[in-house]
């Protein structure tokens, strides 16, 4: 572990409007600075919380001052351009971000991004001096084929830039099956993919845990050796569930 500072990351998804959001990050904010302070329990993990694009604007200054960082959902490979209703990286990082989740498994299927264009996000993301949280998983027909590893060295053969640092790429596995379903991997499989993660990536190269994780389960989760953090979809939306999640970090 020496090295691979934890990161617990909530990805909001398309979910608040700007006083929701506001009110989380508060919360989590008021949290976060109480458990820095001398006699406060500090956390064993850095904390990322992943608001809509529309919500930067608010999430960003109400977390101003308590270590949490701020990062988007998704991003343009391009820098600017005639692209309606998409993002840039440099727009993310002028919003204060300083993380993007690419290859969520909710664009790869929900709007068919392959391989080669979350490639490209990713040299969008570090052009614009942004860590990117690179997803990848399996459906449950893949899983169940016996193909899960084979899929997620294909993802990460495919979407993975040449220069890939631990400063600059964080590695998400998040099984489709799981995402937003209540169901996990037993901890033998989630170990069996991070290690294979682990071995096709550099030295040091973060790898979360993403899909159902809960105040319940992340302890058993976060245990597991080759896991350094987890990225939390719905239970990132209550403060309680999250910062218990985050605090499973030991
Ligand atoms: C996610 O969308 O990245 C995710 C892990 O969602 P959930 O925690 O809701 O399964």
């Amino acid at each position: 572990m020496a090295g691979r500072h934890r990161l617990v990351a909530g990805n909001w998804k398309m979910n608040g409007l700007h006083e929701d959001g506001a009110a989380l990050a508060r919360d989590l904010g008021h949290r976060a600075v109480a458990a820095a302070r001398p006699g406060g329990e500090p956390l064993g993990c850095e904390l990322l919380v992943c608001p809509p694009a529309a919500l930067l604007a608010t999430v960003g200054p109400a977390l101003a001052g308590s270590g949490i960082a701020l990062g988007g959902q998704d991003c343009h490979a391009a820098e600017k351009g005639a692209y309606t209703g998409d993002i840039s990286a440099e727009m993310l990082c002028d919003s204060g971000c300083s993380h993007v989740i690419l290859g969520h498994s909710e664009r790869r299927h929900g709007h068919g991004e392959t391989d080669p264009q979350i490639r490209a996000k990713v040299v969008g993301a570090w052009r614009a001096g942004l860590i990117a949280i690179l997803c990848v998983g399996e459906t449950r027909a893949e899983r169940e084929a016996g193909r899960a590893v084979a899929v997620v060295a294909g993802q990460l053969a495919g979407s993975t830039p040449d220069g890939a640092a631990p400063e600059t790429l964080v590695v998400a596995y998040e099984p489709v099956w799981a995402i937003g379903t209540g169901l996990t991997p037993t901890a033998a499989d989630i170990a069996e993919i991070h290690a294979a993660i682990r071995a096709r990536m550099p030295d040091g190269t973060r790898i979360l845990y993403g899909g159902s994780v809960n105040p319940k389960n992340a302890a058993e989760i976060l245990a597991l050796a080759d896991v350094d953090g987890a990225l939390v979809g719905g239970a990132s939306l209550k403060a309680e569930d999250f910062w218990t999640i985050a605090r499973a970090c030991g």
